[in-house]
């Protein structure tokens, strides 16, 4: 695909297949994007991976209820789900072009770390089966637990097929690196159509509209996500405290297998300035491959404080 200024030249041939973590994910981080392709007469498919039914906040609230049960949980997702039909259509997608995974919310991650990857060759056969030529994936960077792993398993996914799709990244959650981004500038109408598909996601914007309505309004930037393998020394980015350490778990996942140590019983070695660096041996050359910290012990935060990085 040709890339002009950062964004590949979208035209009647673009199929676009947008990766959805969840519900309204689709909405604020492309709602633009999905509109300038329908517009170049190109093709759209969403493929969500959770019904964003692990919401409790929103749903007390809205539902006037404190114990929230399996079966509250998913009336919920129905209604997300519901709602993120009528997102599409104000896109201008309609909502057979919906394909949803129905991967537990909140659990990507263990279910990328899970033995034998089968999720990595599920994530293939959905993005294969339409066969996308461009792929809108969330940023390896993202805070969100379910963000960062959905751009793993894309990318592992991508390693398995054998066609070339571009694929290009997105952030909703935390600050952008200081990569290129390339920015899109919307035609008149475009912000006004991308809101009014905002407001269908009401089981959101009950608690957090104001939010919602700035990470919608911020510009639409995109990482072009290179297939290349780019840390070749093995670096990790982290130094975390000696006083956590026993608790943090190093976990590294290509598309073959994932593969986790005590942070203490890691095959790590640190250079005269303090940085880490993995020094395990490397059973397969399957590239691409990540690392990321795991924290053992409950956490009551969600975000990501040792998130993924490519290794
Ligand atoms: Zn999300």
């Amino acid at each position: 695909m040709d890339v002009v200024n950062g964004m590949p030249w979208l035209s009647a041939q673009t199929r676009l297949l947008v990766v959805a973590p969840h519900p309204d994910d689709e909405t604020i981080a492309t709602g633009l994007l999905i509109q300038q392709v329908l517009a170049a007469g190109g093709e759209v498919r969403v493929l969500l991976l959770t019904a964003g039914d692990n919401n409790p906040w929103p749903q007390r609230w809205i539902e006037r209820r404190l114990r929230i049960g399996h079966e509250d949980r998913q009336r919920w997702g129905r209604r997300r789900m519901g709602e993120l039909g009528q997102a599409m259509r104000r896109l201008g997608v309609p909502s057979e072009a919906l394909q949803a995974m129905h991967w537990p919310d909140m659990g990507l991650t263990d279910l990328l770390l899970r033995p034998g990857n089968d999720t990595i060759a599920a994530m293939a056969a959905a993005i294969n089966r339409w066969t996308p030529n461009l792929i809108a994936m969330p940023a390896l960077g993202d805070r969100h637990p379910d963000h960062g792993a959905a751009h793993v398993l894309v990318r592992l996914a991508l390693a398995q097929l054998d066609r070339k799709i571009s694929a290009m990244a997105y952030l909703v959650h935390g600050r952008p690196g200081g990569g290129g981004h390339a920015q899109i500038t919307p035609s008149p109408g475009q912000l006004t159509v991308k809101l009014q598909a905002l407001t269908a996601h009401r089981s959101q914007m009950t608690l957090s509209a104001k939010r919602m309505r700035r990470m919608a309004e911020r510009p639409e930037r995109y990482e072009l996500v290179s297939t290349r393998a780019t840390n070749l020394d093995g670096a990790l980015p982290w130094r975390p405290p000696l006083a956590l350490r026993p608790w943090l778990r190093l976990v590294v996942v290509d598309s073959s297998d994932a593969r986790s140590w005590r942070w203490n019983d890691a095959p790590i070695r640190r250079d005269g300035a303090g940085a880490f660096y993995f020094a395990g041996a490397v059973e397969t050359d399957a590239v691409p491959r990540f690392a990321k910290l795991v924290w053992d012990l409950p956490a009551w935060w969600v975000v990501d404080h040792w998130g993924w990085c490519v290794l």
